[in-house]
């Protein structure tokens, strides 16, 4: 028998590794009822030598916590939510892969911006490859949900859903340079290019 026995399935956070009366608990891990669990995301790593279990971190993932800015671009739409594919947190490229969810209902709590202004049909607030920038307002069962309520939150680019051409904005909305399409967005007060510019660059160095 090898002297170290690694898991080839990632454990996960609370997930239990091994008893008190066979190993000591090592890195990443705690006690709790007689039992050592562990504290990552990672490998349980059985150390039949020195009686040790511990939780080694592959690549660990910078994980989004309450209160941190996330800039990414709207994957799916739904009629009241959407899910985003997070690029950058807090400035900082992000290359694990999260999605978080946003409501697409806005207004409801301020930030100056209501949905409900007279009788205009048709309007898209949001399409799918929108770059938007939120705040984590909840990790609740394991989902990243953001607001996008205030003033600096919102869409921060987008390109023209018409002819793919670059958008700036006129009040609140966005305006194709190319065809002269409008269309409304809830924009951030930093709206453009050259703001998702500025984040590839702080965020990529
Ligand atoms: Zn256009």
């Amino acid at each position: 028998m090898s002297k170290l026995k690694q898991s080839s399935d990632p454990v996960l956070p609370g997930e239990s590794v091994a008893s008190i009366e066979e190993f000591e608990g090592g890195k990443n891990t705690y006690i709790d009822n007689g039992l050592i669990r562990s504290a990552a995301v990672g490998h349980k790593v059985l150390d039949f030598k020195r009686r040790t279990v511990r939780i080694e971190q592959k690549n660990p993932p910078i994980l989004p916590k309450l209160g941190d800015i996330l800039v990414g671009y709207v994957e799916m739409l739904f009629s009241s939510m959407m899910s985003i594919r997070v690029l950058y947190i807090n400035d900082t490229k992000s290359t694990s892969g999260f999605s978080a969810i946003s409501s697409v209902k806005i207004g409801s709590s301020g930030g100056g911006w209501s949905r409900d202004r007279g009788d205009r049909r048709g309007r898209t607030i949001f399409r799918v490859g929108d770059i938007l920038r939120g705040r984590v307002v909840s990790l609740l069962n394991s989902t990243i949900h953001i607001t996008i309520e205030e003033k600096e939150f919102g869409v921060i680019y987008a390109t023209c859903f018409n002819c793919g051409g670059d958008t700036v904005p006129v009040n609140k909305n966005v305006k194709c340079i190319e065809c002269g399409v409008v269309e409304e967005r809830k924009l951030t007060s930093d709206y453009g290019k050259e703001t998702f510019r500025l984040i590839q660059k702080t965020g990529n160095a």
